[in-house]
């Protein structure tokens, strides 16, 4: 192949790339050369070739030249924005050019007024070759030589300068590392010559290099035992090969593969999976209970689904800052998740952030983006081309490379699109969904009736997805960590939701002892069912009423089918999931009244909605919040749109019989908001016609509304514990936090002396209070809540025979005992040490429905 000299196509001053104010080209993300400030008003062709580009603009043009390299002229910084105003196209698209020919007149008076700047980039994209000279830093005149193109190495003219005087140095080494040089190893070596002088490769069986390339490095496919040359030129070529053979010959430390699951690209703190072989049969893994069950099924593993892509771009500028933010996201992400990573999991982490760095693949997408491809796509196409090199070296192990750079594909996707997360798959039935994460609106998309349990990486216990398994009585375990990802599709499982167990693969021995269980546990669960439509009356004969938390009529029907003495709290935000437009009020008013009947005159407590924190809607999008669990939630979202506020009270004031029915506000933090509901219920009311009071409540959820319990009892007809906030606003947890998922824990004695507090402010104004909290449907915690004032329960509906049952064997005095101990101990775990949880109230086997 033949070298190119390219000419000036412009008159002016030839400049750095670097001194172009824009970072796209500055940076040579797009391609190398020169940004020339021009005088004249025409650029002319700087080489024989044919125009490939010439968008609808004109503001720049690219040519492709015989030896495959493609010259990219660039009118300006930012002129894409003048829409074609001030610039004259002399050629078309496709049409063959020869040296000196006049391609487009410009008005450089327009542009000096309305461009960032006019200085004009000249870039060679693509071609295996070098830069090997180029005129800058001084003043050329149309047709003056401005750069020469060598072909031949994969490296830069930046390379061609690190190679400068003192000639090329060589070495062979063995190549210690046990798996050859794979995605580890290849970081390392671009990180030990990062910032050396010297232009640094490596060859084998006649293939080579960039050994600042991590994916030109694995793809060279060496394996461990194998000889490898390392070349380096320039002034610090000895301390580079040095530098390199320090990599290749040491022995591999530890067994790590991987990088964060492509979820993670979406909850950038999760960790990254470090586990490369598949799961041993018999394998525990411990997590986190969600909802009480178990289950016996196959796994089904949520696998994000393939991101659909727009194939062509708009344009060099606009599709490679694109991808440059997507970048800078991921990495953003990366960053994050290395903050407090340990090893292994912290290198592979570093491993990642050098292969979203890597130049091959940087300058394969942009050239794809040189060629009038979308950013998407030709990030997509940079990463199949490394993943099919690595898949066709027939080496396991650079296979899951492969998989590697697949992950980093999604991440970089995925923030292109600014998705949030994946859809989710048909399932099979008695499938044990396995993910990463599941936003509440993906688990109310799949198929209950199949679903027999959820176990997830990451989550917390009381997040809003927890809560809608535990209402479906779907046994779940969260926080499972990043192993749960790797088992195998359609692998055996015993989920065991109440130790909190997931046993992999368990073999027939122990999945009869599991069938054992399930039908001893339905067979105990079909007697408190019963005994459960019995009203609830402690040892002594004291009434506790249990009631349920619903967020759907087909757990307002379960609710029933459990003995439900009503519902303490209907989560409206959920009857409203999937959705694209908020429900109008006769939608509402009717799905009420539909919940209000198949309660059968029990009471129904409706709260309103409690849109925001981890409960995202999409029909009424937030403003972007830093934190949104600190921001617009609940009673403060309703306050701001107060039209949807006034729709959801007329649809509640208008259920009968009017007395059923009682509304609740959650995340109150003080008495104004209360009262400013009230003021609107007195107006809806009118509205509607209706005369009778209703009964309006109050949530504590806040450690606010519970420390003034004694204030808002003054206005408030009832409280209602949320003890899922109330835990996570006092130890200032995120109750989606996998990492503190374990210690989120409402049995605290600081919570507990909040519930305290709450109950004697209410008892002191002879208003109810409930718990409606998770901690209403933990059995351990019953006795105590109970000791501590709280007459009213509302649990989920599948826990409510254990509930009731248990609370059957329980005295007023016992619990008050039980109580004043458990506000005295130091923490949590002691608090629960008081009281194991009785066996008559663990929840039922998910195969025996709610
Ligand atoms: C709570 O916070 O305990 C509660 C019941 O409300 P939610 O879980 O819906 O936030
Ligand atoms: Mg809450």
């Amino acid at each position: 192949m033949s070298a190119l000299v390219l000419v000036s196509p412009l008159a002016g001053w030839s400049t750095p790339l670097e001194e172009v104010p824009d970072p796209v080209f500055a940076g040579r993300m797009l391609g190398d050369g020169v940004a020339i400030d021009p005088l004249g008003s025409t650029l002319y062709a700087p080489c024989e070739g044919e125009v490939v580009l010439l968008p609808e603009t004109r503001h720049a043009i690219t040519l492709r030249t015989a030896q495959g390299l493609e010259v990219l002229m660039h009118l300006g910084i930012d002129t894409v924005g003048l829409g074609g105003e001030g610039f004259e196209a002399l050629v078309a698209l496709g049409q063959p050019v020869r040296t000196g020919d006049a391609l487009i007149r410009f008005d450089l008076d327009l542009l000096a007024r309305r461009a960032r700047s006019v200085l004009t980039p000249i870039l060679l994209v693509g071609g295996e070759g070098t830069l090997a000279r180029r005129v800058q830093s001084c003043a050329v005149t149309v047709g003056d030589v401005l750069m020469e193109w060598t072909p031949g190495s994969a490296a830069a003219d930046g390379a061609a300068a690190r190679a400068g005087a003192g000639g090329t140095r060589g070495r062979t080494v063995r190549v210690a590392l046990e798996h050859g040089i794979h995605a580890r190893p290849a970081a390392q070596v671009v990180a030990a010559i990062k910032g050396l002088g010297a232009e640094v490769s490596l060859h084998v069986g006649g293939r080579q290099a960039d050994a600042r390339s991590a994916v030109a490095l694995m793809t060279l496919g060496v394996r461990g035992g194998g000889q490898v040359e390392i070349r380096a030129a320039g002034p610090d070529a000895a301390a580079a090969l040095d530098a390199v053979e320090a990599v290749l010959s040491a022995a591999e430390p530890a067994t790590v593969s991987s990088m964060p699951s492509s979820a993670s690209a979406t909850a950038p703190a999760s960790s990254p999976r470090v586990q490369l072989e598949p799961l041993r049969p018999g394998t525990v893994l411990r997590g986190v209970v969600a909802s009480r069950g178990f289950a016996i099924g196959r796994a089904a593993v949520l696998r994000v689904r393939e991101i659909a892509l727009e194939e062509a771009g708009a344009g060099f500028e606009h599709e490679a800052r694109e991808l440059d933010r997507a970048q800078v996201l991921v990495r953003a992400a990366l960053e994050q998740a290395r903050i407090g990573a340990v090893e292994p999991a912290a290198e592979v982490i570093e491993a990642h952030l050098a292969l979203l760095a890597d130049p091959h693949l940087q300058s394969r997408a942009l050239h794809c983006i040189g060629q009038g491809k979308s950013a998407g796509y030709a990030w997509r196409a940079a990463i199949r081309e490394s993943v099919q090199a690595l898949r066709a070296l027939d080496d396991a192990r650079m296979a899951e490379r492969a998989d590697d750079l697949t992950d980093l594909e999604r991440q970089v996707l995925i923030a292109l699109a600014g998705e949030q997360a994946p859809s989710v798959p048909a399932l099979p039935s008695g499938a044990i969904l396995i993910a990463q994460e599941l936003l509440p609106s993906q688990l109310v998309g799949l198929d209950a009736e199949r679903l027999a349990g959820i176990c997830l990486a990451a989550g917390g216990a009381t997040s809003h997805v927890s809560i809608l398994a535990a209402a479906a009585g779907i046994p779940a375990l969260v926080a499972l960590g990043p192993t749960v990802i790797e088992i195998v599709e359609d692998t055996a499982l015993i989920l065991d939701a109440e130790a909190g167990e997931l046993c992999v693969d368990p073999g027939e021995r122990r999945v009869e002892a599991a069938r054992a269980r399930m039908t001893r546990n339905a067979e105990r669960r079909a007697r408190e069912r019963q005994a459960a439509q019995r009203e609830c009356r402690m040892a002594d004969g004291t009434r506790i009423d249990v009631l349920a938390n619903l967020g759907s009529m087909a757990d307002a029907e379960a609710a029933m089918r459990n003995g439900a003495e009503g519902c303490g709290l209907l989560r409206t935000e959920f009857l409203f999931l999937e959705r694209r437009q908020a429900p109008s009020e006769a939608e509402q008013r009717d799905e009420y009244q539909r919940i209000a009947r198949a309660l059968a005159g029990k009471p129904l407590t409706i709260r309103t909605l409690d849109i925001g924190g981890d409960k995202p809607i999409d029909y009424l999008p937030l403003p972007e919040e830093e934190n949104p669990a600190l921001g617009l939630r609940g009673v403060r979202t309703s306050l701001w749109r107060v039209d949807l506020l006034d729709e959801q009270l007329r649809a509640v004031l208008a259920v009968e019989p009017v007395e059923q029915c009682r509304i609740l506000l959650p995340m109150i933090t003080d008495v104004v908001e209360l009262r400013a509901v009230r003021a609107r219920i007195v107006e809806a009311s009118r509205q509607v016609g209706r005369a009778a009071p209703i009964e309006l409540g109050v949530m504590i959820e806040t450690p606010a509304s519970a420390l003034i319990a004694d204030v808002l009892a003054r206005e408030a007809d009832f409280f209602s514990i949320g003890t899922n906030d109330l835990t996570q606003y006092t130890l200032a947890m995120d109750r989606g936090h996998p990492q503190l998922a374990a210690r989120l824990d409402a049995l605290h004695p600081a919570v507990l002396r909040l519930i305290a507090r709450t109950a004697e402010a209410a008892h002191g104004r002879g208003r109810r209070v409930a718990v409606c909290g998770g901690l209403a449907s933990d059995p351990a915690a019953a006795p105590i809540l109970i000791g501590l004032g709280v007459r009213e329960l509302s649990c989920v509906p599948a826990a409510i025979p254990g509930v009731k049952a248990l609370i059957g064997e329980l005295t007023l005095e016992q619990c008050k005992r039980r109580a004043r101990e458990a506000l005295e101990q130091e923490s949590a775990d002691a608090v629960r040490a008081l009281s194991p949880a009785p066996a008559a109230a663990t929840g039922e086997p998910a195969s025996a429905g709610a």
